[in-house]
């Protein structure tokens, strides 16, 4: 396994960020990169981008061996600048087309696989190591615990069941609220049995963005940023 990232002097800074779907982990994440002047990992955009891959493929998503068949020959890019994100498979640009309904159904599946893990968190430690940034806001699931389990900050951003599923349901246009609710509900519980982002694991810090507005959770956010030891030794 990759040694942890922050043991190297220039490392880049981890900001981590576990949560489930629609606690704001993406768009928050994105505008605390900005103040910071960050660079911004979204690691459920790997995962995303494999299920659409799969999906191109004609490969049934719920067969691991078939998942990680065309894991061969996928040839995946992303932007780390929060200001111009894009995700591309070979030549496609798939930024859009990974959000669409049957991806998001397609993906715990896909994220189940553990060899798929392996690979994602390998990838996403290369990602950030060869940034250039002096820091990298990273989301997702298995951040603060998986991927950079020694960030020196680690934060789990949640919200109440009813808060998330009425923002998603005010994202999308494809889908009435009652059928948004039931397929995020669905995805939490295929990705809790995978990783642990409903409870905070051991010095992570809960920001509960439930009676948050957004530039409201960004601001406790960026708080916990400023406040953590080794950010404010001045890096
Ligand atoms: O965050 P987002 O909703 O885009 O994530 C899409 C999916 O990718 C999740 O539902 C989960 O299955 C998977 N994922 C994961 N581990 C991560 C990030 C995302 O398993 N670190």
């Amino acid at each position: 396994m990759t040694e942890p990232l922050t043991h190297a002097p220039d490392a880049p800074v981890v900001v981590a960020v576990d949560g489930p779907a629609g606690s704001g982990k993406s768009s928050v994440s994105k505008a605390v990169a900005r103040r910071r002047g960050y660079g911004y990992l979204d690691t459920g955009a790997a995962y995303r981008a494999l299920a659409w891959h799969a999906l191109d493929r004609g490969a049934d998503t719920s067969d691991s061996s078939a998942v990680v068949e065309v894991l061969g020959d996928f040839d995946y890019a992303v932007s780390l600048d929060p200001d111009a994100f894009w995700v591309r498979v070979g030549a496609t640009d798939v930024t859009a087309a990974i959000r669409e309904p049957r991806v998001t159904d397609a993906v715990s599946g896909v994220a189940r696989i553990p060899f798929v893990r392996q690979a994602a968190t390998t990838l996403f430690r290369r990602l950030v190591a060869e940034s250039g940034r002096r820091g990298v806001v990273v989301e997702g699931r298995d951040i603060t615990t998986v991927v950079a389990p020694d960030a020196p900050v680690r934060i789990l951003l949640t919200a109440a069941e009813e808060v998330r599923a009425a923002r998603r349901s005010a994202e999308t246009s494809e889908q009435d609220a009652a059928t948004v609710a039931a397929s995020l509900q669905r995805r939490d519980a295929a990705d809790a049995t995978v990783s642990e982002f409903m409870t905070a694991a051991d010095g992570v810090e809960v920001v509960d963005s439930t009676d948050l507005d957004f530039d409201g959770t960004v601001a406790a956010v960026l708080a916990v940023i400023t406040n953590a030891p080794e950010v404010r030794l001045g890096r």
